[in-house]
């Protein structure tokens, strides 16, 4: 089945796909972030999505996360691979080391987070939010094929931005023992969740964050190892991709089950028809 990859700041020409077709997909929840690129990689269908749009187009709060989920979807991608850029909250996680985190604090406010509602209720654990497997798959990925500094694990709190945190959030975040700061890592995650795919992370290190250093430092830094995290990034999704296994070990692709509060014949017909790719074998008699 197809790997999808969700490539964050940065990356717009991600890896060295044969045969690429540009699909444009519309969705039920809007158009995604650009057509979306479907090509082979070591006998793999591989699709990709600039996650803020070809020309960076879109903020952290406006990328359609639910169109770019729902088009891979759609696609028949059953493991996403994503990348963010982030602060880092550590001393010991300099700018351009690579964190896989395994947990999120959601400090996001006005996001669509769901492609539920509507008449149709669903609570799904969240409380691992990242795919173990895929997760430990691509730390093993940037082992054999970077030579970046590597974390294994952490927690990524995700704030709504644009702008960067505060001074005192930024110490706040840091006093909880929280590891990365980025701005979108959620309700991406969440969204593959409710469409039953693998979804994890790597995110690069691009600079101290507002606790350390002056904002003139840190905006040169910040685009230096932008480009140095980049190509890491790009380095170790192909490889990911190269190695992925072929049948999928865990439960990501059954985490709806139990878990649609309201009965089948009382979901209205416009919402049925709108969740019947994502909810469709659940709902059937
Ligand atoms: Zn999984």
């Amino acid at each position: 089945m197809a790997i999808g990859f969700i490539g964050g700041s940065g990356i717009y020409d991600a890896l060295p796909l044969e045969g690429v077709e540009e699909h444009e997909i519309d969705t039920p929840y809007g158009e995604p972030s650009a057509p979306v690129s479907v090509g082979e990689l070591a006998g793999r269908e591989v699709a990709f999505v600039p996650r803020h749009g070809r020309n960076h187009q879109y903020s952290p709060t406006e990328v359609p996360y639910r169109a770019n989920v729902y088009a891979l979807k759609e696609l028949g991608v059953e493991r996403v691979l994503s990348s963010n850029a982030v602060g880092s909250l550590r001393e010991d996680l300099p700018p351009r080391t690579l964190v896989f985190p395994d947990q999120v604090f959601d400090r996001t406010r006005r996001r669509p987070y769901s492609f539920f509602g509507d008449g149709v209720v669903v609570h799904q654990e969240f409380a691992e939010p990242y795919c173990p497997h895929v997760r430990d798959h691509l730390h093993e990925s940037a082992r054999a094929a970077t030579d970046a500094g590597l974390e294994d694990g952490g927690c990524y709190v995700c704030i709504e931005g644009p702008q960067y945190a505060t001074r005192a959030e930024s110490e706040w975040y840091k006093s909880q023992g929280w590891d990365v700061i980025g701005m979108t890592t959620i309700p991406e995650a969440k969204l593959a969740r409710e469409a039953e795919m693998c979804y994890a992370t790597v995110t690069g290190v691009t600079d101290y964050g507002v606790w350390k250093g002056t904002a003139e430092d840190r905006l040169q830094e910040v685009l230096e190892n932008a480009a140095a995290n980049e190509e890491a990034i790009k380095s170790l999704v192909e490889h990911a991709i190269r190695e992925m296994p072929d049948e999928r070990d865990c439960d990501c692709g059954h985490s709806l089950a139990g878990t649609i509060n309201t009965p089948a014949d009382a979901i209205p017909e416009e919402t049925r028809e709108r969740v019947e790719l994502l909810l469709g074998e659940y709902l059937d008699d």
